[in-house]
């Protein structure tokens, strides 16, 4: 009895500590927007000084701004487009790029209606795509294979995505189709799979080179960025 009191107790102090933590754990920069001060948690489970208060950014969208800065060349006079568009990158990207237009199921969400399996434009017509967070909701390698289409030869494709670093082979299974199911096996509702390593053979397979960008220290802890996480460019061979 007493053991088990001493568990509540301890429970409800770490609950109010991580309470105390979703406003906040230590000072961060945002390098998208320049806001310096306290991020805010995000996600499930909460992933502590995730979201910066002021411009909306996530750890992704800070780790793309990072590398956009060294790679502005890239989009700089290019044509873009953006699947799944986040506010805070169109900000940053509609200016740079020659022409920019946003691409989503949902026409409320974008310039253009367009699935990603089955891309509605010519062979060879874009200079360069980006897709946060898109592949793991879809078929990726129906995606992948129509992404190489609709670009140019020396075409980029710029991916972010989930990883599992420590799994050889990325986790499907089609028997797993209720989204509590899917939160439990992938990790989030809508997921249709969780990658491992061997997506970056995937990626090869359908035709492209894959370079990586990943931040260290002290960008890290400075701007809130996840450890290890990846942002693929992925260039299309002629
Ligand atoms: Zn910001």
């Amino acid at each position: 009895m007493k053991l088990e009191y001493s568990s509540h107790v301890k429970m409800l102090r770490y609950i109010a500590r991580t309470a105390k933590n979703m406003f906040g754990v230590f000072p961060r920069k945002c390098n998208l927007c320049g806001f310096s001060g306290s991020f805010h948690a995000f996600g499930t489970p909460p992933r502590f000084d995730a979201k910066c208060p002021h411009c909306g950014s996530l750890e992704r969208h800070r780790l793309f701004g990072l590398w956009l800065e060294q790679n502005t060349s890239l989009i700089a006079g290019r044509q873009l487009l953006h699947f799944a568009p986040e506010g805070i990158l169109t900000q940053i990207l509609k200016p740079l790029a020659a022409h920019y237009q946003t691409a989503d199921l949902n026409p409320e969400s974008a310039d253009i209606v367009l699935n990603i399996e089955h891309i509605d434009l010519p062979d060879n017509s874009i200079d360069a795509i980006l897709c946060s967070h898109v592949l793991e909701h879809v078929n990726y390698r129906q995606a992948l294979s129509e992404l190489r289409r609709v670009l140019r030869p020396n075409g980029d494709l710029l991916l972010l995505f989930p990883i599992v670093e420590g799994w050889d082979d990325t986790y499907s299974n089609d028997t797993i189709t209720t989204p509590k199911d899917r939160e439990l096996h992938f990790g989030q509702c809508d997921h249709s799979q969780l990658f491992g390593r061997h997506i970056r053979q995937d990626i090869r397979m359908a035709g492209f080179t894959v370079d990586e960008f990943t931040a260290t220290e002290p960008d890290v802890s400075t701007y809130g960025l996840i450890r290890g996480e990846k942002l693929f460019i992925a260039h299309r061979q002629s």
